[in-house]
């Protein structure tokens, strides 16, 4: 039952009491009695109309709640991804760094790919790239020299 209905059912108790201050006047017991059962009726309505709009607002109230809590994990996650910034590598590949932290010879790095998704991990470095444990795809950090070996091979030719 929607508002419109529950309108119509408050106009037809109010015009089924005007007409019961009429056979009250007219002391008819018969009227009285139909007039009763139609109020009851009515009420019967509005009850059920209320018990709908209150199970509706209750839901609302829920989803309102769920989506208060979400929009407050998605500013925490804002404000905590601001503390990090975006480093580019000589090989033009993109780690974050947490902006807090001293400058050290073994900065940490976190991966970008984590970072879109929400989450945080820590690259690991392994050789010439930096590992996600989340196992996105490698970050090249520095190009590979060859090896003098490699270069005497090639010179051979
Ligand atoms: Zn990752």
């Amino acid at each position: 039952m929607d508002i419109a209905s529950i309108s119509a059912a408050i106009s037809a108790v109010s015009g089924t009491t005007k007409l019961i201050g009429s056979v009250i006047d007219g002391r008819d017991s018969v009227k009285l009695n139909e007039l009763k059962i139609a109020m009851n009726d009515h009420l019967l309505q509005l009850s059920t109309a209320a018990l709908a709009i209150n199970e509706k607002l209750i839901a609302t109230q829920k989803e309102n709640g769920e989506l208060q809590e979400e929009i407050s994990k998605l500013r925490e996650q804002i404000a905590d991804q601001s503390h990090y910034q975006l480093h580019t590598f000589p090989t033009g590949t993109h780690a974050f760094k947490d902006s807090r932290m001293e400058p050290t010879d073994r900065d940490v790095y976190f991966c970008a790919a984590c970072m879109a998704e929400g989450k945080k991990a820590i690259l690991q470095p392994q050789g010439l790239v930096l590992k996600c444990p989340k196992l996105h795809p490698d970050i090249l950090i520095s190009i590979p020299t060859p090896l003098p070996a490699q270069i005497i091979r090639k010179n051979r030719f």
